[in-house]
């Protein structure tokens, strides 16, 4: 049985909102658990708008501290303590900030009813939520901005269990160990994954990149590699380049081939500058260069499934 991995758009500009599009963002829901990534003004009405729920939200990532990408987080902390909640709240940040974010949550003089845990990552940060793992990609923008990757953990195929328990192994932590790969011993016995796990069910995990703010990287990071959804900033089209060397941000050619050569599937784009009335302009210099490049709506709504 796969699940849905549901992913909202809740905003696609940058910089500053515009009449039909608010500040970048992106929800994950994932077996009943939401991911917020970046966290603008005006996020909790986009939230309400897609009707996902703001307390199912167990970990928020911020790529960088740029107001656009981090300007909503102490309203949605309030509305949390307002709805009472109690479970603990996972805030992911870049390294060195944590003191400044402490400080920005202590302004808001709230007592809060539940945990607040500030994580930092830095490249080599890699955390395994129940079945999903979500590591860092160093960014090339003008303050410290990581992207970040969202991968379904791959099955390595399907578990016995009648044939487990037929070799006395106790259910628990010897079945995840060999669930894990890795060999048990019972009494004076090795019993080895392979006893109990049947590999022609091997199941590839899902892939997602959300790489936001970034002048585009020369070189693939393997992790994003053969992503199925890369999620890339393209602020500008190559007609500004000059200003998105400037300002470290993308223009859409560069990304369209960036996605060509790291062999992903789609690619969306996001981070739009609001100097662009019409978007599709941003789609179509991607489209030359990358066929399957869209550009993102607020709202849009991309469904895959798990495995
Ligand atoms: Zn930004
Ligand atoms: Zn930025």
């Amino acid at each position: 049985m796969s699940d849905k991995i549901k992913m909202y758009f809740l905003g696609t500009s940058s910089s500053t909102p515009t009449k039909n599009r608010n500040l970048s963002s992106l929800l994950i829901n994932y077996k009943g658990n939401n991911y917020l990534f970046d966290c603008p003004e005006n996020v909790q009405q986009q939230i309400m708008k897609v009707s996902e729920s703001i307390l199912k939200i167990k970990n928020i990532f911020i790529t960088h501290f740029h107001g656009d990408h981090f300007f909503g987080l102490l309203g949605l902390l309030a509305t949390m303590q307002l709805n009472q909640r109690t479970e603990d709240l996972n805030i992911f940040l870049p390294f060195g900030f944590s003191k400044d974010i402490k400080q920005y949550i202590a302004s808001s003089k709230i007592i809060f009813s539940f945990k607040i845990n500030l994580k930092e990552v830095k490249s080599s940060f890699s955390y395994t939520f129940d079945n999903i793992n979500i590591s860092c990609v160093k960014l090339n923008h003008s303050v410290l901005t990581f992207g970040y990757v969202f991968k379904v953990l791959d099955k390595i195929g399907k578990f016995d269990k009648k044939k487990a328990l037929s070799l006395n192994i106790p259910e628990g932590p010897f079945f995840s160990k060999l669930q894990n790969g890795e060999k048990i011993k019972i009494g004076n016995k090795f019993i080895f994954p392979k006893d109990v796990i049947d590999y022609n069910y091997k199941k590839i995990g899902k892939k997602i990149c959300y790489l936001t703010d970034t002048f585009v990287l020369n070189k693939v990071p393997p992790k994003v590699l053969n992503a199925d959804i890369l999620i890339h900033e393209s602020s500008f089209i190559s007609e500004h380049k000059l200003r998105a060397k400037e300002t470290l941000h993308s223009v859409a050619q560069d990304v369209s081939l960036f996605a060509k050569k790291a062999d992903v599937k789609k690619l969306y784009l996001t981070h739009i500058s609001p100097r662009y009335k019409d978007v599709l302009v941003i789609e179509k210099e991607a489209k030359k260069f990358f066929k399957n490049s869209f550009v993102a709506k607020d709202l849009d709504l991309i469904e895959i499934s798990d495995y």
